[in-house]
């Protein structure tokens, strides 16, 4: 097994320890094996980000979207194989990235080299949009190469990307939309004074819980078929006046709403700014939207993939939009169809990342059958 293409590629792309955003020349070496197969590669390198453009042929676009970066290998004693060795055991594939994506990445790389050999003049175009700025700000990556591909007028039709969605076995969950996130810095402004001199002061503590009670309760909708109901945690407190005796005049507070498409910013922002106003809170807020909700309503990218998954791993697909963001939210802005199929998410981001090599190739044989229903 250690010498099937697949691993092959899978070992050596872990092996080289990208953490984000750097690559460190896994995309030269994805971009080569593709150049030998026809395709044409343009490289958008941003800052310390370094991303592909590729594709082959002409017509519908189906773009294959992912990335070379990782997270950090955490306490690499607690690994029980160096953590970019990619080392093989009983058939498990172990390393940081095995799943989130390089695994992925080269099944990926796998099925279109079959696929165009199979298929040299395929009707449809192919394409690949790869970053190494996923796992960080993700400012430079694929955000940055959506803005120039519509920039220069390109189109993606539809898009796989290859983000662990699965969660037993390959293909069980696929991801057709993502909920938003949007953030808010918040600071609650009283008047500073002695704990015994209630009149004499405006204690920013007390003025704040009421309105997190109302905020906390709040049901902002209940979401629709596809999506869960909008969902608020804070996630800091801080007030202090340094003194037991002496009642803060500031709190500050940071919390994060993960929205559904069921409502938008603005009205966010409005319902909280109304109950501050409600609850005389003298503030300052700042909020950072982070990510805005997608969804690819069933249709033909959904019904091919779950047909694909039917067909190689004999299972249904469920579809699903839960979980935290992905680069689906800036890849939707270019009007595709996107959904999300890749490996076991079950130890993404921990130590002793590992995939099974079989499950490499069942996802390498599903985004081939997925490229022969809509490439050909
Ligand atoms: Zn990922």
């Amino acid at each position: 097994m250690k010498n099937f293409p697949i691993v092959k590629l899978a070992r050596k792309l872990i092996s080289i320890p990208s953490i984000s955003p750097l690559d460190l020349g896994c995309q030269e070496i994805i971009a080569n094996r593709l150049r030998s197969i026809g395709f044409t590669i343009k490289h958008i390198n941003i800052n310390n980000t370094s991303n592909i453009w590729a594709f082959r042929g002409k017509g519908k676009t189906l773009t294959f979207a992912g990335h070379t970066d990782v997270v950090p290998a955490g306490k690499k004693k607690l690994w029980k194989f160096p953590p970019f060795d990619a080392v093989i055991e009983k058939n498990i594939l172990f390393g940081r990235g095995a799943i989130d994506m390089k695994g992925a990445l080269a099944a990926m790389i796998i099925a279109a080299e079959k696929f165009v050999y199979l298929n040299p003049n395929h009707k449809n175009r192919i394409s690949f949009l790869i970053t190494s700025d996923e796992e960080s700000n993700a400012i430079d990556g694929t955000k940055a190469v959506i803005e120039n591909l519509i920039s220069q007028k390109e189109k993606i039709d539809y898009c796989i990307l290859g983000e662990p969605s699965s969660t037993k076995v390959i293909g069980d969950f696929i991801k057709n939309g993502r909920r938003g996130s949007i953030t808010a810095h918040l600071k609650v402004f009283g008047i500073q004074g002695h704990v015994a001199y209630p009149k004499s002061f405006d204690n920013s503590i007390h003025k704040t819980i009421p309105f997190l009670f109302r905020l906390i309760n709040h049901e902002f909708d209940t979401g629709n078929n596809f999506f869960p109901s909008t969902s608020i945690q804070i996630v800091k407190i801080r007030s202090d006046s340094n003194s037991e005796n002496v009642v803060p005049d500031e709190l500050s507070m940071v919390f994060n709403i993960r929205f559904s498409p069921v409502i938008n910013v603005n009205e966010i922002k409005h319902f909280v700014e109304k109950i501050l106003f409600k609850y005389r809170i003298k503030y300052s807020i700042k909020w950072k939207v982070s990510g805005y909700p997608f969804f690819t309503s069933p249709g033909v990218l959904t019904k091919t993939v779950t047909e694909a998954v039917q067909f190689v791993n004999k299972i249904k697909s469920r579809l699903s939009t839960s979980g935290g963001t992905s680069d689906g939210r800036f890849i939707s802005l270019i009007g595709a169809e996107i959904v999300e199929l890749g490996l076991i998410n079950k130890t993404i981001h921990q130590v002793n990342e590992q995939v099974k090599i079989e499950d490499l190739s069942i996802l390498s044989q599903i985004y081939q059958r997925i490229m022969d229903k809509l490439l050909i």
